[in-house]
């Protein structure tokens, strides 16, 4: 089943803009991931960026993108990539971001291909068009520009995850930087993103209105409550996702309990290996490097059953939506001196919210009530308010776009702080162009 079939729901507007440079979201404009947004100006010169679904139940994906030959990936979460297969296969268009993203795709597009036959969901592309857009690939690296007509274009380091890029684009009138998802703070994985100057500030609002706790503060209250799970002879069950997260964890611990034997499974096992085979996309690659030879790596059955005796283990799916997260929380729910300690938001119709609200989750199929512990942990590398606002001051923008952001929540107080501040504040919708002149 195709959710739309090439040239006919394209709401794009057929003509270019009369002036300025003209922003139009397909998706992500008014929401959280799901993100495509075109960028056109009076003499045709037309890019997209991005082009994810939401993987919710049931997933949510942007209106159908116009033709475009070239389009910016950010980096390689679903929410940010998931529907280019059919961008590549019905409007051949070339992908450019930076090589791990590129190198990082192809799990992603066959782990949600994967993932929307278990739950039978329709995708509007098939396994067949993974190669075309495998093949679709232009890698660039941070601060080395390129051009696209009279625009240049350059790619900078988003923190956020490893290979994550903002994209700066300088047309003869504007510069405008996009900062995809992004965090200023460093990550055991990332450096922080750093401001570049800019008339037009498109930024994400994930966490507007919200501040973080300090990071360190964060680390260690996770870590006392790994050392209290051991100490009374448990193991923790730490739910990752795999991209970033799960990394992020074993340096973690690592860093503070070099002791205790951590063992990990899931996606992530093959996300590190293309990390460290990107070291330049790394804050310390030597850290990643001697974490991974550390942890136990779980690659078959008898290792899975040796797992349950470990004081920790990392595994996806990090909302306990399926993955090898739920075999293992189906042998450790017995036994009460066990903990579940969860490290990233908990979506709705996740058994990771179950989890949390009604203390059951389905298993294989059967509701079970879950009597451990569980904790969550705020690891999340999306910048904070104060960090998106302090951002757009360094950034010198006049304009500020807000994007991927809860319209309801998050965005109206990030957009009265940013106004405050003297910048002229856009609060997208999807399917309705905006003009910056
Ligand atoms: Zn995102
Ligand atoms: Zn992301």
């Amino acid at each position: 089943m195709v959710v739309y079939a090439p040239g006919r729901t394209s709401q794009y507007p057929e003509i270019p803009p009369e002036r300025g440079l003209r922003y139009h979201y397909l998706g992500g404009g008014n929401e959280v991931g799901n993100v495509g947004i075109v960028l056109e100006d009076p003499s045709s010169n037309r890019l997209l960026l991005d082009y994810g679904l939401a993987p919710t139940k049931p997933p949510r994906y942007p209106n159908e993108a116009p033709h475009v030959s070239n389009a910016i990936i950010t980096h390689s979460h679903i929410d940010h990539l998931g529907m280019v297969p059919w961008l590549t296969s019905n409007h051949n268009t070339t992908l450019h971001g930076t090589e791990l993203t590129a190198a990082i795709s192809e799990m992603m597009w066959y782990d949600c291909h994967k993932v929307s036959s278990i739950e039978g969901y329709p995708l509007p592309w098939d396994k067949r068009d993974i190669d075309l857009a495998l093949s679709a690939w232009k890698t660039h690296s941070f601060n080395k520009p390129w051009t696209q007509d009279d625009w240049k274009l350059e790619l900078h380091g988003a923190g956020h995850i490893p290979g994550a890029a903002m994209l700066h684009v300088e047309t003869p009138n504007k510069s405008v930087l996009f900062s995809g998802d992004f965090d200023t703070r460093d990550s055991q994985l990332t450096v922080g993103a750093k401001p570049v100057n800019s008339d037009v500030l498109f930024v994400e609002g994930t966490y507007g209105g919200r501040d973080h706790p300090p990071k360190k503060e964060e680390n260690e209250r996770f870590i006392e409550r790994v050392i209290e799970v051991t100490d009374r002879g448990g193991t923790a069950l730490v739910p990752a996702f795999a991209n970033g997260r799960t990394q992020d964890v074993v340096m973690l611990l690592h860093k503070h309990l070099p002791e205790l034997d951590i063992h990990v499974d899931g996606m992530g096992k093959r996300v590190a290996k293309l990390q460290m085979e990107h070291p330049e996309t790394l804050r310390d690659p030597n850290a990643l490097e001697s974490a991974w030879r550390w942890c136990r790596r779980v690659s078959s059955k008898s290792d899975r059953k040796k797992a349950l005796d470990a004081d920790v283990i990392v595994s996806t799916s990090g909302m306990l939506d399926g993955g090898p997260s739920i075999w293992y929380l189906n042998r450790l729910r017995h036994n009460p001196k066990n903990a579940i300690l969860l490290t990233g938001y908990q979506a709705r119709n996740t058994g990771g919210r179950r989890l949390l609200e009604e203390r059951r989750i389905p298993i294989f199929g059967k509701l079970s009530s879950i009597d451990l512990e569980v904790d969550q942990y705020s690891f999340s590398t999306h910048a904070g308010h104060q960090e998106i606002v302090e951002f757009a001051t360094q950034c010198q923008a006049e304009d500020v776009v807000i994007y991927h952001s809860d319209p309801t929540m998050a965005r109206p107080p990030l957009a009265d702080a940013l106004e405050a501040n003297g910048h002229r504040v856009h609060t997208p919708e999807n399917g309705i162009s905006g003009i910056l002149d």
